[in-house]
C-alpha cells in the first residue's frame, strides 16, 4: 500500500502535464474558416446553385455550425456573386469570401443533318447535306457554323481531294462565350471509272511513258493514281538511290513496264559515242536486273532518236544506235502524243490534260510522252482526268509490251 501510493501519484501529475499541453497545442493552432469546393466556383446560367457552406475546425473541436454566411447567387443573370463566412467568437472574428461566377459554359448542339461519310465522284461538286447549331443562351448559331477541309496535303489543281483519298471535313460553332462543339464528317473520293466498266472500242491504245524517274514525291503519286484506275503504264527511268530501289520495285510489283532511259541522262556523255552510250544501257541493265531480277528490253533515248543535239557529240552516232539497239535484241520507243510537260516545271494541269486530249487518236496506239520528277508534280495532278477522258471515250491503257508497235522518230543524226 505505501508502495503503490507514490505510484499513483506520479501518473496524476503525467496526466495533468499532458492535458496542460493539449490545451497550449489546441490553442496555438489558427482557427480559419474555408469555404467548401474552394474559393473560385463557375456556375451555368439558369441551373440550380447549392452552396456548400463553409467549414471551421481545430483539431478535434469543430465551430463549422456557427458560421453565417451573407450573399446570394443569381443564375438567370451572367456575372460575379460574392459569398462571405463568418465566425464570431473563439478570439478574433473570422471570414472567407468565395466568388461565384454565373456564366454560360455550355457549348452549342452542332448537329450534322446526311451521311457522316460520304462516296464522292472525283471532280464533282460537294454538296453539303447540311447542319444545325443550336445553343442555350445564343439560340439558332448555325449562320456561325464554319467548315474546314482538315486534311489539304492530297487537293488536286483544283483544290478538290485527290482520288481515292479519305479527307476530313471539320464543323465548329463558338457561342459568344467561347464554348465551342466540333463534328466531323468523311469524304471518300472516287474515280468515275475504271478500266472494268470502261467500254474500248478495240482499236485505240494508250500507253501513258513517264520519263526520268523514279522520283521522291511524284512516282508514288503516279502509281497510286494508276492502281485506282487499274491502269498499266510504262516507266523509262534514270539512275536511282536506297530509296528508288523500292520504288521501282513497285512499279514492277504492279504490273508496269520498267523501261532505260540511261543512268545519268548527260547528252555530252551519252552521243560522244555509240559504245559510250551503249555500255551505260548495259551497265543500267545489269544494275535494275541485281536490284529487281527484271532485265529490261526497252528503251528510251533522252531527247529521242530524232534528236539533233547528239550531232554536237558525235556524227551519225543515232543512226548508230538505233542498229545497235535492233542488233542486241532490244527495242527503243518514242512518241506519238505529247503532254507538253517537258516545256516548263508546274505546267498548269489544264494545260497539260487539254495537250493530251489533242494529241491522242482514235485507231493507233498512242504513246504520250510524260515526266517522273518532282518538278513535274503537275502531270501527277492531271493524271486521273487524261485517264478518265481515255476510259469514256473508247481507249484501253496498256503498258510497252513485246507485241506494242513501236513508234519511232525519223533519225535526224
Ligand atoms: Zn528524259
Amino acid at each position: 500500500m505505501r508502495r503503490i501510493l507514490p505510484d499513483l501519484l506520479s501518473v496524476a501529475a503525467v496526466c495533468v502535464i499532458a492535458a496542460l499541453l493539449a490545451v497550449i497545442i489546441v490553442f496555438a493552432t489558427p482557427l480559419q474558416v474555408i469555404p467548401v469546393g474552394g474559393d473560385a466556383v463557375t456556375v451555368g446560367i439558369n441551373s440550380t446553385y447549392l452552396d456548400e457552406g463553409a467549414e471551421a475546425k481545430r483539431i478535434v473541436f469543430d465551430y463549422s455550425d456557427e458560421i453565417t454566411a451573407q450573399g446570394s447567387v443569381n443564375t438567370a443573370v451572367p456575372g460575379d456573386y460574392e459569398i462571405t463566412y463568418t465566425l464570431n467568437g473563439h478570439g478574433k472574428t473570422k471570414t472567407a469570401v468565395r466568388t461565384v461566377t454565373v456564366k454560360d459554359i455550355t457549348a452549342p448542339r452542332l448537329t450534322l443533318k446526311g451521311d457522316k461519310l460520304i462516296e464522292m465522284d472525283y471532280l464533282s461538286e460537294y454538296e453539303e447535306p447540311g447542319f444545325e447549331a443550336a445553343d442555350d443562351i445564343d439560340g439558332d448559331v448555325t449562320a456561325s457554323v464554319s467548315r474546314v477541309l482538315t486534311d489539304v496535303s492530297d487537293v488536286d489543281e483544283t483544290g478538290a481531294p485527290a482520288v481515292g483519298k479519305y479527307y476530313t471535313y471539320t464543323y465548329s460553332v463558338t457561342d459568344k462565350t467561347g464554348n465551342t462543339a466540333e463534328a466531323t464528317r468523311t469524304l471518300h473520293v472516287n474515280h468515275a471509272f475504271s478500266a472494268e466498266d470502261a467500254k474500248p472500242d478495240g482499236n485505240s491504245f494508250i500507253c501513258l511513258t513517264f520519263d526520268d524517274g523514279p522520283s521522291t514525291e511524284v512516282t508514288d503519286k503516279i502509281l497510286d493514281t494508276l492502281s485506282i484506275y487499274g491502269v498499266k503504264a510504262t516507266f523509262f527511268i534514270c539512275d536511282y538511290g536506297e530509296e528508288g530501289v523500292k520504288k521501282v520495285k513497285r512499279m514492277i510489283d504492279e504490273g508496269h513496264t520498267v523501261a532505260m532511259h540511261t543512268l545519268s541522262h548527260d547528252y555530252s556523255r551519252l552521243y560522244s559515242s555509240a559504245d559510250n552510250f551503249m555500255s551505260e544501257i548495259h551497265r543500267q541493265q545489269e544494275k535494275i536486273r541485281s536490284d529487281t531480277g527484271y532485265k529490261p528490253m526497252y528503251l528510251r533515248f533522252p531527247g529521242g532518236s530524232s534528236n539533233t543535239i547528239s550531232a554536237d557529240y558525235c556524227d551519225g552516232v543515232m543512226t548508230a544506235l538505233t542498229e545497235k539497239v535492233h542488233a542486241e535484241g532490244m527495242e527503243y520507243f518514242d512518241w506519238n502524243a505529247d503532254s507538253g510537260d517537258a516545256r516548263g516545271n508546274g505546267v498548269d494541269p489544264d494545260t497539260l490534260y487539254q495537250n493530251f486530249v489533242n494529241e491522242i487518236e482514235h485507231g493507233r496506239t498512242n504513246i504520250v510522252l510524260m515526266h517522273d520528277t518532282d518538278a513535274k508534280y503537275t502531270t501527277a495532278e492531271a493524271l486521273p482526268r487524261m485517264i478518265e477522258y481515255g476510259l469514256s471515250n473508247g481507249y484501253e491503257f496498256t503498258c510497252i509490251t513485246d507485241s506494242t508497235t513501236p513508234v519511232h522518230h525519223s533519225v535526224n543524226n
